[in-house]
């Protein structure tokens, strides 16, 4: 993965850039990774897409734990937030998004018809931070039958729309915008979905984090996977419990050796499906309830 190092400028441009865009689109989706919606989110998307009709898509569905995806879809509705789960990478989940852009544009569709304007296709623009899936999805999109419209005037220079069908048309660059990082676990748990760079975080801080916290999300697959016990958990420290895996995987005394593999693990799905970011409860869904 290409490293981008934010600064305040690149900041500055990547909004400028993405509210310019914006400007031409319909609808402005916004790509998370479904394994941190929350943490995968730019702070500033709010402000950039100002009044723009919304959608938030938990992309890598596959990767994340099913039961936190429901939750996480309940709590965006519960904010007037329409939000799909999908999977860019295979389509899954794409005929749904599309069946409910259309319904938002509903409302125009009808303002046209009753001034007698001809529908034109929806247009589309996709942002997101880097690696959450915008040219996957770009990609799973255009499949088929695509075709690139000419340029038209307004749209900046080098950018096109690509042609789905007769009914949509999305820009062909994503808005790219920057993580969040000022939290330390935010960092942490973008860098364990992989969506930041290793070098920017030591990997055996990464792993004590990521040992923390899949105690809680699946504690059964981090004993089956490292042999451990429940017990171990009850009992030991963090510090401790990545020395008795980094023993168990046959590293002897290398924890950086075994912090590495047990990332990797994790980004490779040996772990399992899990989310790291747990939804809030809705405001419709009290303790009472
Ligand atoms: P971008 O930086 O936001 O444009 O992200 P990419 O489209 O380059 O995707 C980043 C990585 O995520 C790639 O390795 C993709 O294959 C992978 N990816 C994208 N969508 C999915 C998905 O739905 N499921 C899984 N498992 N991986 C995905």
């Amino acid at each position: 993965m290409k490293a981008i190092q934010w600064f305040p400028g690149h900041m500055a441009k990547a909004k400028r850039e993405a509210i310019e865009k914006l400007k031409l689109v319909d609808i402005v989706i916004e790509c998370v990774d479904a394994r941190v919606p929350e943490s995968s989110r730019n702070p500033m998307v709010e402000e950039i897409k100002g009044n723009k009709k919304h959608m938030i898509i938990l992309n890598k569905a596959d990767l994340a734990n099913p039961e936190e995806i429901k939750k996480w879809i309940s709590y965006y509705e519960s904010q007037g937030i329409i939000v799909h789960a999908m999977q860019a990478k295979d389509g899954k989940g794409l005929n749904q998004v599309k069946a409910s852009m259309k319904k938002m544009m509903q409302p125009e569709f009808e303002k046209w018809a009753k001034k007698g304007i001809r529908p034109r296709p929806i247009r589309l623009m996709i942002l997101g931070i880097p690696n959450v899936g915008k040219s996957t999805f770009i990609n799973r999109m255009i499949k088929k039958n695509q075709a690139i419209t000419a340029n038209k005037p307004g749209v900046t220079k080098g950018q096109r729309w690509l042609k789905v069908g007769n009914e949509f048309e999305l820009l062909d660059t994503p808005g790219i915008l920057w993580p969040k990082f000022e939290d330390r676990e935010i960092g942490y748990k973008l860098a364990i979905t992989g969506a930041i760079k290793d070098s920017l975080l030591h990997m055996d801080d990464l792993a004590l984090y990521a040992i923390e916290k899949f105690q809680l999300v699946a504690p059964e697959r981090l004993c089956k996977a490292y042999h451990l016990t429940e017990d171990d958990f009850e009992e030991m420290s963090t510090a401790d419990i990545l020395l008795k895996m980094t023993k168990n995987l046959g590293f002897k005394d290398d924890f950086d050796r075994a912090s590495e593999r047990f990332i990797f693990d994790i980004r490779g799905g040996k772990l399992g499906r899990y989310t790291l970011d747990m939804a809030p409860i809705p405001a419709s869904k009290t303790v009472e309830d």
